[in-house]
């Protein structure tokens, strides 16, 4: 229950899939959890829903790869909350599915601006909060495509090994200001993100099955499954972890 009580978290991309199931089970353990998103009607719907549950969680929208808005909401939330220690940096896109040879410049861009820059920018500035609050916990959400090839979706691939190691690199910057600094590789989770990813498929059960198959435990994962793991890496049960990745991918990456 109260895993978490006391502390004051961000969850970007918040709305919905993964960051919907982070901001829910953090509230739920005890949070202020400050939810960011480009998906106003979502996000609002689902902070009002914590709200009646008599948890707190309160909207901001913010698109990641804007670095005034991301400042400007982070201080906002750090503001309200009175604190923040927790950053969860999951807002992320899959992006164009083309081999390299036919991705444009821009295609390219796109995915490294939200899902490396918006990285950059949460974690700048909420470094200082973090700082003000005597330490605190970033977590990082790269992806199996951040640690192995699976020959598609190249800026994707890049985005999250970037990620990998940004994680790795801010952990040691930040290790003696007591801030905490791990990524989570989740393998394919049931989102929007993996729907849409399936959505041009001539049979989605098909695909849907394709997809459970590369998981040696037979079947694709959870949102939630990934929540717990960044409600661990929140938590002061891991207050001796730092720059490592937590695999949580149902066995994907063992083989
Ligand atoms: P999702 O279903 O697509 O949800 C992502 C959320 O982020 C959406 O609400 C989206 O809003 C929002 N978002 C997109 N761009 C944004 C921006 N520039 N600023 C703020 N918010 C933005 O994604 P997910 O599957 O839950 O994935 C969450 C994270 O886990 C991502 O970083 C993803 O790469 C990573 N991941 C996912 C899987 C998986 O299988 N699902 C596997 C490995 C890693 P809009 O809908 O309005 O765009």
């Amino acid at each position: 229950m109260d895993r978490l009580k006391g502390k004051a978290a961000v969850v970007t991309g918040g709305a919905v899939g993964i960051g919907k199931a982070c901001a829910t089970r953090m509230a739920e353990e005890g949070a202020q959890v400050a939810i960011f998103d480009l998906d106003c009607e979502r996000g609002e719907a689902l902070a009002g829903e914590l709200g009646r549950g008599g948890w707190k969680a309160k909207f901001w929208r913010c698109d990641v790869s804007v670095e005034a808005e991301v400042k400007a909401a982070i201080d906002a939330a750090a503001s309200q909350f009175g604190r923040l220690d927790v950053l969860i940096n999951n807002a992320g896109i899959a992006g164009a599915n083309k081999p390299t040879h036919e991705l444009t410049e821009a295609e390219w861009d796109r995915v490294q601006a939200v899902n490396v820059k918006g990285v950059f920018f949460a974690t700048k500035h909420a470094i200082p909060h973090l700082k003000a609050s005597g330490g605190g916990s970033i977590v990082n959400l790269s992806s199996i495509y951040g640690l192995i090839g699976a020959g598609d979706v190249p800026p994707y691939h890049a985005s999250k090994g970037a990620v990998h190691l940004m994680s790795k690199n801010d952990a040691l910057i930040y290790a003696p200001d007591r801030i905490r600094v791990n990524s989570v590789h989740p393998g394919f989770i049931w989102t929007p993100m993996v729907e849409g990813f399936l959505a041009d498929q001539d049979d989605q059960a098909e695909a849907r099955k394709g997809l459970d198959a590369l998981h040696p435990l037979g079947h694709v994962g959870e949102p939630d499954d990934i929540a717990w793991a960044c409600v661990y890496l929140a938590s002061d049960e891991a207050k001796f972890v730092t720059g490592t990745e937590l695999v949580v991918d149902g066995g994907y990456t063992a083989r």
